[in-house]
Order: C-alpha cells, then sequence, then structure tokens
C-alpha cells in the first residue's frame, strides 16, 4: 500500500491529481487540466514528473501536456483522440496495463463522454481515476458515444469492488444531486444529497466517491430502478439509461 495522492482544485471546476508510488519515488499526473497549477504543486511536493495519463481529449484534460512535457520530459500514456490537440507518447486501450514505479494501472474503456474515453484502476490500492465518465451522483454528458457504450462503460465501473475509490475530474455534485432527486426517491440518495450539500456549504469536496455509494445513489448506474418512473418499464438498461441522461440535459435545477 504505497500510492500518495495528491488532489487540488484547478480551472473553475477541475480537479488535479498527482499520483506517487512512494517506494519508487515516481510521479504521476492523472490529466493536464493545467500545466501551472499541475508545475506549483509539484514545485511544493518537490517532485518530478514521470509520467502523465490522460483519460480523454478534451482540452480541460490534454490541454497541458506539452508544456509539462517540455519542463519535465514526462511520457505520456493515453486513448489515441489524444493526439487531436496534444502530444501523446504510448496510446492505450482497454486492457492494456501502466506501471507507475511498482503501482500498476489497468486501462478501462469507459467511453461515451467521448469515444476513446478510459479509465485507469489500480487494484491493488483500489482506486481508479476516472475523468469524466461518471461522477459522484452524476456522469459525463453522452458528446461522442451512443447509450450502449456509454452503459457500457458504466457497468464497468459499477462492477469493480465496492470499496474503490472513484476519482472523477470535477466538482459537480451539488448540481447532480439536485437532478437525482428529481427522478428517485431512493432514503440513500436523500440522505446523501443532504450530506453533499452541507459540505458544500462548508467548501468541503465531495470526490473522491466510492463504487459502493455509487451503486447505492447515482441515477445513472439506478437506471434500471428507474425504468417504471421514467415511463420505460420493460425497455433496454441503455434505453432507460439514454432517457435519464438527457432528463439531466434539459435539468434546470
Ligand atoms: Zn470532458
Ligand atoms: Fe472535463
Amino acid at each position: 500500500m504505497a500510492l500518495r495522492i495528491e488532489q487540488f482544485p484547478v480551472l473553475n471546476d477541475n480537479y488535479g491529481y498527482l499520483v506517487r508510488d512512494e517506494t519508487s519515488g515516481k510521479v504521476a499526473c492523472v490529466d493536464t487540466p493545467d500545466a501551472d497549477a499541475i508545475a506549483a504543486a509539484l514545485d511544493r511536493l518537490g517532485w518530478s514528473l514521470d509520467l502523465i495519463l490522460n483519460t480523454h481529449w478534451h482540452p480541460d484534460h490534454a490541454g497541458g501536456n506539452e508544456a509539462l512535457k517540455a519542463r519535465y520530459g514526462s511520457t505520456i500514456y493515453g486513448p489515441q483522440e489524444v493526439t487531436r490537440i496534444a502530444p501523446l507518447d504510448h496510446p492505450v486501450t482497454a486492457g492494456d496495463t501502466v506501471d507507475l514505479g511498482e503501482a500498476q494501472f489497468t486501462v478501462m474503456d469507459v467511453g461515451g463522454h467521448t469515444l476513446q474515453h478510459i479509465a485507469y484502476h489500480d487494484a491493488r490500492d483500489a482506486v481508479a481515476f476516472v475523468g469524466d465518465s461518471i461522477f459522484p451522483l452524476g456522469c459525463g454528458r453522452m458528446f461522442e458515444g451512443d447509450p450502449v457504450q456509454m452503459w457500457s462503460g458504466l457497468s464497468r465501473i459499477a462492477a469493480l469492488p465496492d470499496e474503490t475509490k472513484l476519482y472523477c475530474a470535477h466538482e459537480y455534485t451539488a448540481a447532480n444531486a439536485r437532478f437525482a432527486l428529481s427522478v428517485d426517491d431512493a432514503p440513500a440518495l436523500k440522505a446523501r444529497a443532504e450530506a453533499v450539500f452541507a459540505a458544500r456549504e462548508r467548501g468541503e469536496w465531495t470526490v473522491p466517491s466510492t463504487v459502493a455509494e455509487e451503486k447505492a445513489t447515482n441515477p445513472f448506474l439506478r437506471a434500471p430502478l428507474l425504468a417504471e418512473r421514467m415511463g420505460l418499464a420493460g425497455h433496454s438498461d441503455p434505453e432507460v439509461f439514454a432517457a435519464v441522461r438527457k432528463a439531466k440535459d434539459g435539468f434546470k435545477g
């Protein structure tokens, strides 16, 4: 057990992540929302940057690749789509592994927000970096993929061990909670939403959450249970998921 995770807010509502394998001293950042903020965090910690792990091509995830690579000589892993906007050294796809010293990340396909969106799962430390695929009580907008693809990706996340911590890229939880309460009345959701609102009032982060929490309260993972409420009894899980996603897209909370 030797993975240290440094989390810090960047841009409007993103989180930056630095991950250090304490055995080897190797350091990675997950996505590059803001090169200057990441460099400042590295300076503060006295670390260099061995690896960059991209989850998808969006500028608030890969926009800092070039500057950080120039400064630290980092090696960049990510889906091929990252080359649309940024340098990439090693394209990776589902099932590939990326070593950070003694720690190892397995690449998961969680496409849908973008077609090639991936997550990085470290089973030993029970953590997954999920980018914009799943958020506490929410999920990413389906910009490029279709409901079957996105539902498959979310189902893979739901299949991880319950205790797995999910590190996503944005603090959207309060808005997600307001939407969730509009489509689901599970007691566990009500309790969690109240805790989220209180935490945000205190200025606290709600990320990471766990697979167990999301399975119990996230309306996107719970879509099959909401079929009747959505007027879609008897429809397939991806169809119900798509309806929940569409409702969220139009939700003015
Ligand atoms: Zn994105
Ligand atoms: Fe994002």
